[in-house]
């Protein structure tokens, strides 16, 4: 159906060969650097070509697990539109939403813990283990629960309170963790190292790097099998662009679109690891990644690497905002569209305004929300109310 293929090395491996990383160039791997040796699925591209039917188009061709695995929970196929509002405010004469805070847990997670739970069901695997600034989390819990399965995490107990409470109301068991994401996320690995269990931290297990390429399928499906010409994705791990590159690449891989969107890595002026090293091509950490949009707060990304190729591959660029532009942003987005998202998702926003020499206004241009304002709402009092 698929092979595994090494972002680094090249090398491919059996579906059932490996679980995680490559195991050559994951061996100088050590919790506190991006991932080495991150996987990507290579598919039967003229297989799914002959396959592919525009008039009733089945995107579970592209997908790295067999349907008969999936669990009950109805996620992805938002709403993408044009808003007449936002181009008006903006001057962008072309502007698109990507609305996912419509997912069933709120966030644009969903798309990634709905494929690894789907995996789990294949191989028998009973418990998922996964570190998360939050959203991954209550995302993992939702799925979990419609599988039956039992969610395992380890959150900051900085995160903001609806997030650890949804995590609870769906029936996770959660350690908070008294220090950051990166801290989660090492004692994650620690854990289903010596315990078992499916890991799920993101592109670690290469499935979420699948699960977050859906929504450039259905992108392309809802334009009118079209890709559009820009979209601006806020990065923390750089999982959700590396998905979204994903996406179109399969799409192109099977000549269904010729050219791969500009892909835009909006990034907080502190947790800017990626949009840097794009930049200088130079890694280094994020010194203090604290910024108001949790969501992307990251100071190792675990996907450095495929995310700032993804970028470059692409013929986009990376920009940075602070957190009054993202609070901002959240207004206005709201204000003219009615759409409330969290402070990450709302940072593209920000990022667009940011960037008007750089993106030409007549183009398609889209703006992926990825998270619910709801899941936050302390952050926007704080904002609006001092
Ligand atoms: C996780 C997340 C992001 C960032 O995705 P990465 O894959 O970590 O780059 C952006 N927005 C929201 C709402 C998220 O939950
Ligand atoms: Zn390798």
């Amino acid at each position: 159906m698929f092979r595994y293929k090494c972002t680094q090395c090249g090398k491919e491996y059996k579906r059932d060969e490996v679980k995680y990383l490559c195991p050559d160039c994951s061996k100088s791997y050590e919790p506190g650097m991006p991932l080495k040796g991150v996987l990507t699925a290579e598919f039967d591209y003229d297989l799914i070509k002959s396959k592919f039917n525009r008039e009733n188009p089945d995107l579970n061709l592209f997908s790295a697990v067999e349907k008969k695995f999936y669990p009950g929970f109805f996620h992805g196929n938002t709403p993408f539109h044009k808003s007449e509002r936002l181009c008006g405010f903006t001057g962008f004469e072309n502007l698109y939403l990507k609305n996912d805070t419509l997912n069933p847990s709120g966030s644009y997670k969903d798309r990634a813990s709905f494929l690894v739970v789907a995996e789990a069901i294949r191989i028998g695997e009973e418990k998922i283990v996964t570190a998360s600034t939050g959203n991954a989390a209550s995302s993992l819990a939702a799925v979990c629960a419609s599988a039956g399965k039992k969610a395992l995490i380890f959150a900051p107990e900085s995160a903001p309170a609806a997030k650890l409470l949804q995590m609870q109301v769906y029936g996770a068991e959660v350690f908070k963790v008294k220090g950051t994401y990166d801290d989660a996320f090492k004692l994650s690995i620690e854990y289903t190292n010596d315990n078992g269990g499916l890991n799920r931290n993101t592109a670690y297990h290469p499935l979420t790097i699948e699960g977050k390429k859906t929504s450039a399928l259905e992108m392309f499906v809802q334009n009118n099998f079209k890709p559009p010409d820009a979209v601006l994705i806020p990065v923390g791990d750089g999982v959700i662009i590396s998905g979204v590159y994903k996406g179109f690449y399969d799409l192109k891989m099977c000549g269904l679109i010729e050219k791969i969107p500009e892909l835009i890595c909006v990034q907080s002026e502190n947790s800017n690891a990626i949009s840097n090293f794009i930049e200088t091509g130079v890694y280094s950490d994020a010194a203090n990644p604290a910024t108001v949009a949790d969501s992307i707060s990251v100071k190792t990304p675990s996907n450095a690497y495929m995310a700032r190729n993804a970028v470059i591959a692409s013929g986009g660029f990376a920009v940075t905002v602070s957190d009054k532009e993202i609070m901002e942003a959240q207004k206005t987005l709201a204000a003219t569209t009615g759409m409330y998202a969290e402070p990450s998702s709302a940072a593209v926003l920000a990022g667009l305004l940011k960037s008007k020499t750089k993106l030409d206004k007549k183009k398609q241009i889209v703006l992926l929300i990825t998270g619910s304002g709801l899941k936050d709402t302390a952050a926007t009092a704080k904002y609006l109310n001092g």
